[in-house]
């Protein structure tokens, strides 16, 4: 296993600017996600790391060694497809013993590690079959098998799990995750799937429009997103987001906002530096919501959009007049039941802030 770094990393496509200019360090043995919407340049950072695509400007290390100019065979990596790209005329055993066979192994011995993969992944007994004549989860085992068979430095994995159904997808994600604490592999694996995201990295890069807007933990980036973009990009349903006139009053920081009324928040410098901008915005995730007792202090009112009951969880979702949805998650398994008129309630303390231009004000 081995570390990946990229110092100031660019990629231009013609004129268009893909990646301006990342740089990053993963350390030996973690298991970091690229995450972001579409297009916001994880699959060429993968492809760079790879040697599939050249940088513009700037270094890939594998190892601390400079490869930003190795061809890939001669970087020891594996990478796993979104569509798995396996061979469409080679029965199983020869599509995962094909790393075997480039670096000249000998047929009998690249044929025993291909079937010891196999077997580990479940799929032993079907080695003679077609990829045609397996099924979709079957074929992605085919292809995290073949991308095991050889010990490498680094694993690459681009949303290796996209093309599963729910059911195969969550017990894929559960298998690697699984294989990581038995492996311990350095792995750089992209998805757009927060959930996907949150359950296997060690650390989570969180990409918006070619560049890195938080590089840290899951549970860090869950409970203190950077800005509003990872706010709202992390979280099943997202932070909701609320934007609030702001004014500091007998030291106390006022909120103001169609159904919103929060008790006074304590001011910190960091706080009272932001309110310079007038406009804050206030974040709290669905599952700090509850229904409003009496006595709560701090209280979003809205009309009842919708109630969906999921069986240990309902989600309320509330419409604040022309000021958009919120959202509480609200774990029970009776059913809810709720006024037209709704009013939820939080804690000062799962609230996180956000200044004028989107970035977490810090408390
Ligand atoms: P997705 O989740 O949709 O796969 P992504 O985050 O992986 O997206 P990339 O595939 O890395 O995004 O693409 C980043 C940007 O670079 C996109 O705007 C894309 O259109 C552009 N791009 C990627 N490859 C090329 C290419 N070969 N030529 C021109 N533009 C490209």
């Amino acid at each position: 296993m081995a570390s990946v770094e990229f110092q100031n990393v660019s990629k231009s496509f013609g004129a268009f600017n893909a990646l301006p200019d990342i740089s990053f360090s993963i350390a030996d043995g973690e298991f970091v996600c690229l995450l972001g919407p579409s297009g916001c340049g994880k699959t060429t950072s993968l492809r760079m790391i790879a040697g599939l695509e050249t940088p513009s400007s700037g270094k890939v290390l594998i190892g601390g060694k400079d490869v930003t100019y190795l061809h890939p065979k001669d970087r020891q990596i594996s990478m796993v497809f979104q569509d798995y790209a396996l061979y469409p005329h080679m029965n199983l055993a020869d599509n995962i013993a094909y790393p075997l066979k480039v670096r000249g192994e000998a047929e009998d011995k690249r044929h025993a590690r291909a079937r010891e993969v196999a077997d580990v992944l479940k799929i032993g007994d079907l080695m003679k079959r077609l990829p045609s004549q397996i099924s979709g989860g079957q074929q992605q085992r085919t292809s995290l098998a073949r991308a095991l068979v050889y010990p490498s430095q680094v694993y690459l994995f681009d949303e290796p799990l996209s093309n599963l159904d729910a059911k195969l997808r969550l017990e894929a994600r559960g298998f690697l995750n699984h294989l990581q604490r038995d492996m311990g592999m350095t792995a750089v694996y992209v998805t757009h799937d927060q959930a996907e995201a949150m359950a296997l990295a060690t650390r989570i890069a969180v990409m918006d429009k070619g560049r890195i807007v938080q590089f840290a933990p899951p549970i860090e980036i869950y409970r203190r997103p950077a800005t509003t973009f990872v706010a709202n990009f992390v979280g099943n349903p997202p932070m909701n987001l609320v934007p609030a006139q702001a004014a500091i009053i007998d030291g106390k920081l006022q909120l103001r906002a169609e159904g919103l009324s929060v008790a006074a928040l304590p001011v910190s410098d960091a706080i009272a530096k932001a309110v310079g901008a007038k406009t804050i915005t206030l974040g709290v995730r669905p599952e700090h919501l509850r229904i409003a007792r009496p006595d709560d202090g701090n209280i979003i009112t809205g009309e009842l959009f919708a109630n969906e009951n999921m069986g240990p969880e309902s989600l309320v979702t509330i419409e604040r007049k022309d000021a958009g949805r919120v959202t509480a998650r609200i774990f029970t398994d009776d059913e809810i039941r709720v006024d037209k008129t709704v009013r939820l309630s939080f804690d000062a303390e799962h609230v996180t802030l956000f200044d004028s231009t989107g970035a977490r004000i810090p408390v």
